[in-house]
């Protein structure tokens, strides 16, 4: 389900904002997913339970901070985008399994 909700909501995204240039930019938000590569720096790698905001060093404040900003530059934007929208994926997420947003 959580899984889904990561290709649909880029999906809806550039459906309604960058119909122009669809596929690089549905090819970007997905490469955004690669954030995710810090999981692989925990112990154990996936758990359905855990949760990712605050607790993966490329899910921390910080640098939620920087995605948002990068949303406002325009080379980068798309990039920004794929990445608040992850951030916003996995705190929902967090929500449903264990009642935070945020660890
Ligand atoms: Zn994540």
């Amino acid at each position: 389900m959580h899984i889904f909700l990561h290709f649909l909501i880029p999906a809806i995204v550039v459906g309604l904002f960058f119909r122009r240039d669809w596929q690089w930019a549905y090819f970007l938000l997905m490469a955004t997913m690669l954030v995710d590569v810090d999981h692989l720096l925990a112990d154990p790698v996936y758990d359905p339970n855990r949760c990712s905001i605050g607790f993966h060093p490329l899910h921390g404040f910080f640098l939620i901070a920087v995605y948002l900003s990068l949303t406002f530059f325009k080379k980068v934007r798309l990039v920004g985008i794929g990445l608040v929208i992850h951030m916003v994926l996995d705190s929902i997420d967090c929500q449903m399994t264990n009642g935070v947003w945020y660890v």
